[in-house]
């Protein structure tokens, strides 16, 4: 059965997306360029919108949305979406969870190994002619705690990824941490503040909402060991970045990696000047098989709601 109703691409996808959409017979404007103001202008001749990152749906723009019924995100993350404007029109909001559980987890795993041996900072040396062997010293990460903040799908994957690396895990969560995957990889439930006083590593893989925004502040940071790394993959509000930026530079923590920050691009962002930080720019997601995967879980979900199946 072909569907006809229209779709339009706001951000740059996969093009598995646009193809399985056009194969079941839906109008698809690609447009990964498009400007909130064309967004205004066209977007109550669409049914179905599609984003990812770099496209804010705002009310303003939602409520702009006459005909539109279902809101995709190519992602999971959706604070780039006013949910409560898509609620009040009764357009359903979808998103892509497992798609990037893989990617994210993968590059926590970098950025705990690049703090732990300092290998951007080598790597800049060696080309700037300084063979800096001895100062080099680094730390392995078998033996020490990592405490994971939020054990949803992405917190679970490095759980799984670091106990291959013979890492102890500490785990909180406001839900109750699934026991089967506890005991498999032996992870141990802990309050925030003992997660946070007890770590050598900590990493963030919780929502940005009102209730996670600056989720680690200053008295938070101030509990953590002074060797601690903190790594963000998950979304820049939820650290207070002023109270890191002063925690590094005083020498309360021993380092931070971040792929995500409060203002994006973060060009320019005072953390990125500090010696004991790794910047990445947003690309938790960044792999071809999870940027395909994400593309084809949104287009098999259109597909389902259409056939009122989900
Ligand atoms: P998920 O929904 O599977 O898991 C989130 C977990 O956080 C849930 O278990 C939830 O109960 C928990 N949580 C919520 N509030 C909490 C709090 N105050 N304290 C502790 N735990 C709390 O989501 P996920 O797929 O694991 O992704 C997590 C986040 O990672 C996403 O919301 C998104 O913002 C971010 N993300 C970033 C990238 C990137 O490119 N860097 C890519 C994908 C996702």
């Amino acid at each position: 059965m072909g569907f006809n109703e229209t779709v339009l691409i706001c951000d740059e996808v996969d093009p598995v997306l646009n193809k399985v959409l056009q194969e079941n017979g839906l109008k698809v404007s690609y447009e990964p360029q498009i400007t909130p103001d064309q967004i205004k202008e066209k977007i109550s001749n669409y049914n179905i919108i599609i984003v990812r990152s770099r496209t804010k749906l705002t009310k303003e723009l939602i409520d702009n949305a006459a005909k539109c019924k279902i809101i995709a995100r190519v992602g999971v993350g959706l604070d780039n979406i006013d949910e409560a404007a898509a609620k009040a029109r009764n357009i359903r909001v979808i998103n892509a969870v497992e798609g990037a559980m893989t990617a994210v987890a993968e590059l926590v795993l970098g950025l705990m190994l690049a703090l732990a041996r300092q290998i951007p900072f080598a790597d800049r040396e060696i080309r700037n002619g300084k063979w800096l062997k001895k100062e080099l010293m680094g730390t392995e990460l078998k033996g020490k705690y990592l405490g994971i903040v939020g054990l949803g799908n992405i917190g679970k994957r490095l759980g799984r990824l670091a106990k291959g690396l013979n890492m102890n895990l500490i785990g909180y969560d406001v839900i109750p941490i699934d026991e089967a995957f506890s005991k498999e990889v032996g992870l141990m439930k802990a309050d925030l503040g003992t997660l946070l006083s007890s770590s050598d590593y900590v990493s963030l893989h919780v929502p940005l909402l009102d209730s996670t925004y600056h989720l680690i502040n200053a008295e938070k940071l101030a509990t953590m060991k002074k060797t601690a790394k903190i790594i963000n993959t998950s979304r820049g509000g939820v650290i207070d970045e002023e109270a890191l930026y002063d925690a590094l530079k005083k020498g309360n923590l021993g380092g931070a990696a971040l792929d995500v920050f409060e203002t994006e691009p973060a060009i320019g962002n005072k953390l990125a000047t500090l010696p004991n930080v790794i910047c990445t720019p947003h690309i938790g997601a960044q792999t071809k098989e999870a940027q395909s995967l994400a593309a084809n879980i949104i287009a098999e979900k259109i597909i389902q709601i259409l056939r009122g199946v989900i």
